[in-house]
């Protein structure tokens, strides 16, 4: 298996493909990277999106919220400062005075939304005049908002006393304005007492989610006002100063956004402070006003984009890098079975080349066989006939001359009667392969025409040329000195050659250069054997 595989590697490095695999791998990881760095990007870019949409929206809800109360603050002020001074001035007359500035307190705390009650406070903290009948009499001496202008009375402070519990068990505030004497000494207070339900109502009306929430904090962040309600509502006792309101007052800034996890509360929130403390009122005390929203919830459809998005790149990074990896494994395949093919083929096609060449051979020796005697082993009597036929077309235009000698042995029939005819056919080759010999022209062609009978066609041959080649012949076979005990010419094996020679013409016929030769052999017998003649 291990051995396969590597062979099966080694093939694919060889043919060039790793490269081409490896450019895939590269693009597609570097798809996969830049598609991964744009999700991330867009996350990024869409979750700051969120966040600054967020942050402006709480900010302007923050705004509203102390833009309201420094209204009302700046209301109440006015109402004060405009009491105390139809007070001082003595505009009015003492016996009417108790009716008149009772009216105009009723008249603000109806006007003024955010005002529960207003009294006038004597230098003793005792009501001397209020907004309800039922005050009037009480001493509220004791009380911060009393007390501040007390120990530091100055006509121009706006006293913003710490949260406390009203009649009704509610957390509020009051606001105060000195009451000077005649000679601008401490002579009482003018307060008013918050309704912490109209500043709750407010609060509720910028709550713009179900998890935003509202608030109002007291100097550094004393919270006393929140929206919706914390469960237990909030005690003064275990009201915690938050870190998060040190941290906006150190910044100088009226408004800032943070996000903050809150000792009180188990989740992060984002939340906007803004300071209230315009210095027109001169407050000795600011406010600080908050909207926040639960981080977790603000972030959470975000959150669920982006597990869609992670989860879509998670899925296509499964589906892509193994779908590569069986794509080119699956053309490895293909590869591997089209070079088997292609290699079946060119092996088929070697052998088919083989097979052919062997044919080629078969019939080529079989076409040899056709033209060649199979005993002598010189062209046989249909292969003169055509040499013949052809030459003899040729010479009738070229005007060669052309000559045949016809050779016989000479008392062959008693050769063979006495060697036998085993001997009898090694001499017919001898002899058939000295003729050869002796005639080495290319052109020169010898053929066995019959029995004992040899023909030598011998183009662009004279009468004189043929003569002697004749002799050559005779001579040759002579020396050969076969022995012959039955010749009477000799006691070796001898030949007798018609000699016959011609220029064809167009009314010839090539039987006639074969008569001539046959009746010049026959000459050549009766005149003895062992001998040649001429035509
Ligand atoms: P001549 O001198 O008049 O030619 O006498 P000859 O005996 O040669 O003449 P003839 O034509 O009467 O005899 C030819 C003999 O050649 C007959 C035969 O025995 C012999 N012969 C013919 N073909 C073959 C052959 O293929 N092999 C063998 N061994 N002998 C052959
Ligand atoms: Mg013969
Ligand atoms: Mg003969």
């Amino acid at each position: 298996m291990r051995e396969s595989l590597y062979r099966r590697f080694n093939a694919i490095r060889k043919s060039g493909y790793v490269r081409a695999y490896a450019v895939e791998w590269f693009l597609l990881i570097a798809g996969l990277a830049i598609f991964g760095v744009f999700i991330f990007f867009t996350l990024i870019a869409e979750y700051s999106a969120t966040t600054e949409r967020e942050k402006s929206q709480l900010k302007t809800q923050v705004k509203i919220v102390q833009g309201t109360i420094t209204e009302q603050l700046t209301s109440i002020r006015n109402a004060q400062v405009n009491v105390r001074n139809e007070i001082i001035d003595g505009q009015v007359h003492q016996e009417e005075r108790g009716m008149y500035v009772r009216k105009r307190l009723q008249g603000f705390a109806e006007s003024i939304s955010s005002v529960w009650l207003m009294m006038v406070l004597d230098k003793q903290g005792a009501v001397i005049e209020a907004s309800e009948p039922w005050l009037l009499g009480r001493n509220f001496g004791e009380h911060e908002y009393f007390q501040s202008a007390k120990r530091e009375p100055d006509l121009d402070k706006f006293y913003i006393s710490p949260p406390f519990k009203n009649e009704i068990n509610a957390l509020t505030i009051a606001v105060s304005t000195m009451l000077p004497d005649l000679e601008g000494r401490f002579n009482g207070v003018i307060v008013t007492i918050l309704d912490p339900q109209t500043i709750i109502e407010l609060l509720g009306s910028v709550l713009y989610a179900e998890d935003a929430r509202a608030s109002v904090a007291y100097g550094e962040g004393l919270l006393f006002l929140l929206v919706p309600e914390r469960k237990g509502g909030l005690g003064l006792e275990s009201s915690v100063l938050e870190p998060i309101y040190s941290k906006h007052l150190n910044t100088g800034e009226l408004l800032t956004v943070q996000e903050a996890r809150f000792a009180t509360e188990s989740e992060q929130r984002m939340i906007a402070l803004h300071t209230v403390n315009p210095p027109e009122l001169y407050m000795d005390m600011g406010l600080l006003v908050g909207v926040s929203r639960d981080v977790q919830v603000l972030y959470s459809y975000r959150y669920n984009d982006a597990y869609l998005n992670v989860g879509l790149y998670a899925t296509l990074i499964i589906i892509s890098i193994p779908g590569l990896f069986l794509s080119q494994r699956r053309r490895n395949l293909i590869r591997l079975v089209a070079a088997k093919a292609v290699q079946d083929i060119h092996e088929k096609n070697l052998e088919l080349e083989q097979l052919n060449q062997q044919l080629q051979d078969k019939s080529e020796y079989l076409r040899s066989l056709a033209f060649v005697d199979g005993l002598t082993q010189v062209a046989n009597r249909r292969r003169f006939d055509r040499v013949l036929s052809a030459i003899w077309t040729r010479y009738t235009r070229d005007n060669l001359p052309l000559s045949l000698l016809m050779i016989d042995l000479d008392f062959f029939k008693q050769y063979n009667d006495f060697y036998g005819h085993q001997k009898g056919d090694e001499c017919l080759q001898v002899i058939a392969s000295t003729l050869r010999r002796e005639l080495p022209r290319s052109q020169d062609l010898v053929a066995r025409y019959g029995g004992e009978e040899f023909v030598c066609l011998l183009p662009n041959t004279d009468l004189q040329e043929a003569q002697d080649i004749a002799r050559r012949l005779s001579d040759a076979v002579a020396q050969l000195e076969l022995a012959h005990e039955q010749s009477t010419v000799s006691n070796m094996v001898t030949i007798s050659i018609g000699i016959a020679t011609l220029i064809p013409t167009l009314d010839m016929d090539k039987q006639a250069l074969l008569q001539a030769a046959d009746k010049a052999l026959y000459a050549a017998k009766q005149s003895g054997r062992n001998r040649f003649c001429c035509a």
